[in-house]
């Protein structure tokens, strides 16, 4: 079972998906993290990566599709029989290119997507929740400065390093990220809806509320399909 989150940035998306993957098994499979990661290893595949980041402008789709297909090897490789387990895709795909590429490499693997859930909250709660975002460098957790800062206000409660803000978590990149979802990501939806697949669930309320929902509108539509 594939499962899609889809929803603007600062939507909750990648709170909920760890959660999410937790509670019903699956992979999480987030192209931003795997992007970031590459970044932090300094490969040359990395420096390319980061001039898209740090401009807040989407990775091509080509290298995108290049780059989830390794990692779906990767994850069967690694899983008893090499079958890919579930994933939960977070963050892909976010153009339409993306998502005929994702069909036609589940497809080779004689798999398909079950559901897509989009995740909605209205736009100034976005814009707020992504410029007090904060993240921790070394171990990826994450913060709000009003409504979860770390303990001392600085430094990461998991691992002491002090926390930043991303380089696109800046007025002019969630700007740039937020037009850029309107314009290439929103059209998915309807590429979904018309695929019989596209569930919609309120980001706007606290974390477990979302969750709940998420999960059992996943529960309810693999079980009756
Ligand atoms: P995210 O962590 O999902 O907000 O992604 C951070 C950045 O990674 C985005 O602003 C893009 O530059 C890049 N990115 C992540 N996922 C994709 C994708 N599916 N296609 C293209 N670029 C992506």
């Amino acid at each position: 079972m594939h499962v899609i989150f889809m929803g603007p940035q600062g939507v909750g998306k990648g709170t909920q998906a760890t959660q999410v993957a937790g509670t019903l098994g699956l992979v999480h499979l987030s192209t931003g993290d795997l992007f970031r990661a590459a970044i932090k290893s300094g490969s040359e595949l990395g420096s390319t990566l980061k001039t898209y980041l740090d401009a807040g402008d989407l990775v091509p789709d080509e290298l995108t599709l290049r780059i989830v297909d390794a990692r779906l090897d990767e994850i069967a490789a690694s899983a008893p029989g090499g079958l890919v387990p579930g994933a939960l895709f977070d963050g892909f795909p976010r153009t339409p290119a993306q998502a005929e590429g994702l069909d036609a490499m589940l497809e080779t693997r004689g798999e398909s997507v079950a559901v897509v859930v989009e995740l909605t909250a209205p736009r100034d709660v976005l814009i707020e929740r992504l410029a007090g975002r904060r993240v921790c460098p070394s171990c990826g957790a994450t913060y709000h400065v009003t409504y979860n800062p770390p303990a001392d206000g600085i430094h990461c409660d998991n691992c002491g390093t002090a926390v930043e803000q991303r380089k696109d978590d800046t007025p002019d990149a969630i700007e740039r990220r937020l037009s850029l979802y309107d314009e290439q990501t929103a059209p998915l939806l309807e590429y979904y809806r018309g695929q019989g697949k596209l569930e919609s669930v309120d980001g706007d309320r606290d974390v477990e509320a979302v969750s709940d929902d998420i999960v059992r509108v996943i529960t309810g539509t693999t079980a009756s399909t």
